[in-house]
């Protein structure tokens, strides 16, 4: 186990147990360079423990990439509940699993992620105050039309970047998913008269976006296949591999679901080579982590929302640093966070041990 932390990096991992209400859940810590480690708790019903710890490790070691790249104060971290989202959630779990959180002293700070609901994070804050994402006047809300957002300006960077303008009138947009993220995002594409078509495990959720919004309905597996100017994967990761890439028939593929590629040094390349322009998933879905932050910074809604916008500058700049050094896109925005945390644990180290001077 301890290879595996000191493979990405890891600080620090909590495992934590209470059997009366069935918690079982893993916090991971990647790194505190920046500051407090932040990002979501998932609730999912894995069908082992280690793929629960290896989802954990990954999910929060891209955590502290998303708020490097994103110009946060914000170290990476994140947790996961293991358990089925639909039938196993009650009050006595999450207020357990918050005490848990309280222990790391804000170390680790929490948030809504896949299978958890803002209501959720209401009764973790009965037992600390390390929890963002809340509802009402302690906190900013549902992350999604934030995350939304960026993953907008995100493919009207890429539309620049491969077809000279960010107008998406006219494109067609895949859009896999049809959950919180991508119900916004379809509202804002149609609004610029892009065509969408749109899939979800769950018929009904996406039929219900194709009535209320205008798409086309097709099924789960027929997604990869649409010809397209935009793939957007909205809804698990792991969804760019060896089988999916070759079918894809699309210009772009950015979307707002965490860890896409399922092999990031392999599954880019092969973007590459199908002259695929790739958005770097952490960096186009990072408006749900910005607004959460606000909590934290004490941002107004227009501060977020600047901020969430600034994404496609980030976007740009990725893009054509990629081009120009000839590296994949994803390895472009590695580099820019990379840097930023070496150069803030540089300053670190000036400063921190600095003994008091007494004149008594
Ligand atoms: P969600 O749970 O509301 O929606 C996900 C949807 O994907 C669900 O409707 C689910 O049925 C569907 N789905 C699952 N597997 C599928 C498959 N194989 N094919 C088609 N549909 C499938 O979640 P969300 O909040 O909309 O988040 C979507 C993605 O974006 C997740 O990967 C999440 O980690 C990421 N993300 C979300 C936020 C946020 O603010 N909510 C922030 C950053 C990243």
């Amino acid at each position: 186990m301890f290879a595996e932390l000191e493979l990405y990096g890891h600080e620090q991992v909590a495992f934590c147990s209470d059997p009366q209400v069935g918690l079982r859940a893993i916090i991971a810590i990647h790194d505190t360079t920046l500051g407090p480690a932040l990002g979501g708790t998932r609730m999912w019903h894995y069908a082992t423990d280690a793929e629960a710890l290896t989802d954990v490790l990954r999910l929060s070691r891209g955590m502290t990439y998303k708020a490097a790249v994103a110009g946060l104060n914000l170290g990476g971290g994140k947790a996961v509940i293991i358990g089925d989202p639909h039938t196993q959630k009650t009050e006595m779990l999450f207020r357990s699993y918050g005490r848990f959180v309280e222990t790391l002293r804000g170390r680790y700070i929490t948030a809504e992620d896949v299978g958890t609901t803002v209501r959720d994070m209401e009764w973790i804050r009965m037992e600390t105050r390390y929890v963002t994402g809340v509802a009402g006047d302690h906190g900013s809300g549902d992350p999604s039309p934030y995350t939304a957002l960026g993953v907008y300006v995100g493919i009207t960077a890429a539309a620049k970047t491969v077809f000279g303008s960010e107008s998406l009138a006219g494109k067609r947009v895949a859009v896999q998913g049809a959950g919180n993220v991508a119900r916004n995002l379809v509202t804002q594409l149609r609004k610029d008269g892009a065509q969408v078509v749109i899939t979800d495990i769950f018929e009904d959720k996406a039929r219900a976006v194709c009535t209320e919004l205008g798409a086309e309905y097709v099924e789960p597996d027929a997604i990869y296949d649409i010809e397209c100017d935009i793939f957007s994967p909205n809804a698990l990761g792991a969804i760019l591999n060896d089988t999916t890439i070759p079918r894809l028939r699309c210009a772009i593929v950015a979307g707002g679901a965490n860890n896409q590629l399922a092999d990031e040094e392999r599954h880019a390349r092969m973007l590459i080579e199908r002259g695929i322009l790739y958005a770097p998933d952490y960096v186009i879905n990072a408006g749900g982590l910005i607004n959460v932050t606000s909590e934290i910074e004490g941002w107004s809604r227009q501060q977020v929302t600047r901020k969430v916008e600034s994404i496609y500058d980030t976007l740009l700049r990725i893009f054509r640093m990629a081009s120009d050094s000839r590296i994949a896109t994803i390895d472009a925005s590695n580099r820019i966070a990379e840097e930023r945390i070496a150069h803030v644990r540089h300053i670190h180290r000036t400063y921190i041990g600095t003994p008091a001077i007494r004149n008594s």
